[in-house]
């Protein structure tokens, strides 16, 4: 039998967000997947620091961050050898068709705009999920 819960658990969701807002919005979400443990962190170089030592399963990322960008950590995941194979999902309220194309030019896996449409956040998050080898 193929239940979704059981394919999911243990999952492990790292969120790199530093507007408040969007973190709990994003934890409320997650809420309804109890099998997901949700990291956050709120600013990039911390980020990086829990993408090494927790290796989740799926990386969301904000684009605008205080100090180092979402690109350029993106960069860093990329070019790490412990990170480099976790699916990184870019959370941005940069919706400008170019701010997408060089998203997706510069390795997310996808590119999800803000507001959430919380359905179809579900969906993604879970799609990739079910990707992510057992733990
Ligand atoms: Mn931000």
């Amino acid at each position: 039998m193929n239940n979704s819960n059981e394919a999911l658990k243990t999952k492990t969701v790292l969120y790199i967000e530093d507007n408040p807002a969007n973190m709990e919005l994003v934890r409320q979400i997650l809420f309804q997947r109890p099998e997901v443990e949700m990291l956050g962190a709120t600013h990039a170089r911390e980020g990086l620091e829990l993408a090494k030592t927790r290796c989740p399963d799926l990386i969301l990322m904000d684009i605008n961050l205080p100090g180092m960008d979402g690109l350029t950590a993106l960069d860093l995941l990329k070019s790490d050898a412990s990170t480099e194979s976790i699916p990184v999902l870019a959370l941005s309220a940069n919706v400008m068709k170019s701010d997408i194309e060089k998203g997706i030019k510069s390795g997310f896996k996808e590119y999800i705009t803000k507001p959430l449409k919380i359905v179809d956040f579900l969906d993604t998050v879970d799609r990739f999920l079910l990707q992510a080898p057992s733990n």
